[in-house]
Order: C-alpha cells, then sequence, then structure tokens
C-alpha cells in the first residue's frame, strides 16, 4: 500500500489538514486521524472511469453538454448561479465570472443563513480570529445555536476546547465551556454549562447581557419570561464572560435561522464588541460546508458583496434576502440555474424547490444526489482534494490546500465552468 501523509478532508469545514491516507490499488482503505465523518467520504471513493456528461439524463460527450449549459444559461433572462460552498476557489472564481457575463443573481448554498453575518458585518463591524489564537489563548469558549460535535466533529480536538496552547497549556483543563441553546445538544455533554433558552429568544438573551454589560436596568419578570432563564443566570455569565482573559464565542444556525435572524447576528457582534470593552472577546460563525468562506471570499474579491449579489445591471447589487437563491425562487424569478456543488433540490426551503424543478437546471458535482435527476445538464465533474489539489479556506478565512491522491479520471469543475464562460462569452458577444 502506498501512504499519503498530510492529506486536507473536505467532508466540513474545518478542513483537518494531518489525514494520512492508505491507498491501495484504486481505493482509500484507512484514513489515519480522520473522524467518521471524514472517514466516510475517503473510504467509499473510487478511482474509476465514469461518464463525465449526461442531457437529459443521456451521457452525452463533455462538449455537447457544454454547448448546451452555455445556450440555456444565455438564452434565460433572469439566471441563477448557486452553490459553490463544496468546491475550490479556482471553480468559485471561475462561477462568478460567468454570472458576471450573464448578468445573473450569484449566491451560495448556505445564502439565506450567512446572510446575517453578511448584514451584521458592515453594521457592526467584527472583533474575530483565526482558530490559531482560539487554540493558543481561549480560555472562555461559549457555543451559541451551534452544534459542533455534530458538525464538526474534530473540532474541540483540533482548535477549540482540548488542545494544549501558548496561553491554555493544560488544554480543556484550562478552559470554561459554556453552550446556549434550546435544548441539551451533543455539544453541551461536553460543555461545564448549559444555559436552556426559551425557543426563538435568543435577540432577547444577548440584548439582556447587553443592557447588563451597559448598567442599565432590566425587569427580572421580563427577562425570566422572555429567555427562560432568571436575571441572576445571565448575571452570573456575564461575570463569567468578564473574567475570561480571551473570549470565543462560537455561533450557527441556532441563531442565524431562526426569529430574529439577521438582527440575532449583528447583536452578538454587538455584544462582543461591548464586551472588548473589559477583556478581549472574538466571535465566529461556525460554518459547516468545506468552503463556505471560499464563496464568501471570492464573490468579495469579484463583486464587492460577498453573497445575495445581482449583476443584471452590468453592476452589482447586495441584498440578502432579497437576492438569495431560496427568494429569487421562491418568487418564481430565476428562470435558469447553474448549480456547482452541493445538493439544492435537499437544502432549499420547499417553494424554492418547486419552482428550481421547473426550469432548466445545469449541475456540476462530483456525486450524484437528489438534484442529478432533476437537471438537464450533468457534469460528473473530479473530486476535490482526492483526484485534483486546489485551496479551499477554512470557516476561519484561512485557506488550506488540497492535494491529489490519485490521477484524475474526469475533468475539474474548475475546467468545465472555464469552458462554460468562454462559450458563453462568444454568445454573448454574437448577440
Ligand atoms: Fe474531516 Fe471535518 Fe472530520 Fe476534520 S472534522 S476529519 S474536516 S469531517
Amino acid at each position: 500500500p502506498n501512504i499519503v501523509p498530510d492529506v486536507t478532508c473536505t467532508a466540513c469545514g474545518c478542513l483537518c489538514d494531518d489525514i494520512e491516507l492508505t491507498i491501495e490499488g484504486q481505493r482509500i482503505t484507512a484514513a489515519k486521524q480522520a473522524c467518521a465523518l471524514g472517514k466516510s467520504r475517503f473510504l467509499s471513493f473510487r478511482n474509476e472511469p465514469r461518464p463525465t456528461c449526461f442531457l437529459q439524463g443521456q451521457p452525452a460527450t463533455l462538449a455537447a453538454g457544454i454547448e448546451r449549459a452555455a445556450q440555456l444559461l444565455t438564452a434565460a433572462k433572469y439566471p441563477l448561479v448557486f452553490g459553490l460552498t463544496e468546491t475550490t476557489i479556482a471553480a468559485q472564481r471561475a462561477a462568478v465570472a460567468i454570472a458576471d457575463w450573464l448578468g445573473a443573481v450569484v449566491d451560495a448554498t448556505a445564502g439565506d443563513y450567512h446572510g446575517a453575518s453578511g448584514l451584521a458585518f458592515p453594521k457592526v463591524g467584527e472583533s474575530t480570529c483565526s482558530l490559531g489564537e482560539v487554540k493558543n489563548r481561549g480560555d472562555l469558549i461559549l457555543f451559541w445555536g451551534t452544534d459542533p460535535a455534530e458538525s464538526h466533529p474534530r473540532h474541540f480536538e483540533r482548535y477549540s476546547l482540548q488542545p494544549a496552547g501558548l496561553f491554555v497549556p493544560r488544554g480543556r483543563a484550562d478552559r470554561t465551556c459554556v453552550v446556549i441553546d434550546v435544548r441539551q445538544n451533543k455539544t453541551a455533554e461536553q460543555a461545564d454549562q448549559l444555559i436552556a433558552v426559551k425557543p426563538g429568544s435568543d435577540f432577547e438573551a444577548i440584548w439582556t447581557l447587553r443592557a447588563l454589560l451597559a448598567g442599565i436596568e432590566v425587569d427580572p419578570e421580563q427577562v425570566a419570561t422572555t429567555t427562560g432563564q432568571s436575571l441572576d443566570v445571565w448575571k452570573q455569565l456575564l461575570a463569567q464572560l468578564k473574567r475570561a482573559k480571551y473570549g470565543v464565542i462560537f455561533f450557527g444556525a441556532g441563531i442565524t435561522q431562526t426569529r430574529g435572524q439577521h438582527a440575532n447576528g449583528d447583536a452578538l457582534r454587538a455584544l462582543t464588541r461591548d464586551l472588548n470593552r473589559h477583556t478581549r472577546f472574538v466571535c465566529r460563525l461556525n460554518r459547516a460546508e468545506c468552503n463556505s468562506s471560499g464563496a464568501d471570499n471570492v464573490a468579495a474579491w469579484q463583486t464587492g458583496y460577498a453573497l445575495g449579489v445581482n449583476l443584471a445591471q452590468g453592476y452589482p447589487r447586495f441584498s440578502p434576502g432579497e437576492y438569495t437563491a431560496a427568494a429569487v425562487l421562491t418568487r418564481q424569478e430565476a428562470d435558469a440555474a447553474l448549480i456547482v456543488s452541493g445538493n439544492p433540490l435537499a437544502q432549499l426551503p420547499s417553494p424554492a424547490k418547486a419552482h428550481l424543478a421547473t426550469i432548466p437546471l445545469i449541475a456540476l458535482h462530483s456525486q450524484f444526489n437528489s438534484t442529478t435527476p432533476a437537471a438537464d445538464v450533468v457534469f460528473n465533474v473530479a473530486t476535490s482534494g482526492i483526484e485534483i489539489p486546489g485551496t479551499m479556506y477554512r470557516f476561519d478565512d484561512v485557506p488550506v490546500p488540497l492535494h491529489s491522491v490519485f490521477t484524475a479520471t474526469q475533468p475539474s469543475d474548475h475546467e468545465v465552468l472555464l469552458a462554460i464562460e468562454q462559450r458563453v462569452k462568444e454568445l454573448k458577444k454574437s448577440k
């Protein structure tokens, strides 16, 4: 067997780059260091030739697929370029360039979810850090509306709870961990304290902490009724937060996809900013997809905005909630879609899914999923990080290189997208 060290796993946003693979023939037979999620990604992979392109479910040549995709996209009045979170930055860059030529709406899979982040950033600013700083400095870790024990299985081991760091040499023993959630989740089992809040009351809870921090009197009865926890619990938590030398708040869909949505993101960032008057505090969104951060960064380089961007007027307009994919599809405005990685038919809300199933669809992915049968053109592309190298952004915006451990049997999505872009350009110029 061939042993390949330091391979990057792309099964979640942690992008662990310490995986040791054992290769036997065309298969991976062991993935040391990987968690169960990572192992299943590596061990299920087969480096075998497979049809590259399908038109209406029938195998076709790559050239025919590229021509059909370019024709469908240029014929559309309101095209949507969507997905992007599970591919390399090179492919993301090519996809945004296609959107630019088409005057399309471009959005990432988790656009609505991350919209909270996108809106809060210009309004409130951001006190943030890399996961390296969390590892070396973080002595109070607060998980709010996120369950990394499920979504990022090695989060604790590599970054947040267990590793010994420069200022936390005893690892877990030097850290306090608090979970705020509506229920006892898997992360709470590893925490020192769980504060269970009433569903949909995160904004009120955050605002209570901000008020206490600012020395504003609050009504104990109202706090208990709205948040489900007594004022004393919030006072004790605040004292604990202020005692930290380096506090870190990780948040997730439990905040950004519940009542309040982007207002919750604004509030949490504002609380982090306020806490910096007392001690050092940072906050980070726990992103599950392997390259959500890359999608934001690439879209921001090329359009000025991270997601939910409409390029129809020849200049970018940014409006999460209006130009995010779910909204554009629910309003039945998009009339063709280019899906780059991911499985939107499994992820979007029902009305958006229903419309997506009625419009011309071009899908690029390395594994068939429930979106595949609905697509007019399917490109079965090489697997990033196993068959092709590249770069992805970890969820703390740190770029991580991917290596290839096999020779690809398929073209990469980057190559297919460049070819579509070239043909779209020609068709646009000839009109
Ligand atoms: Fe892969 Fe995520 Fe597990 Fe790391 S934590 S091995 S990136 S699935």
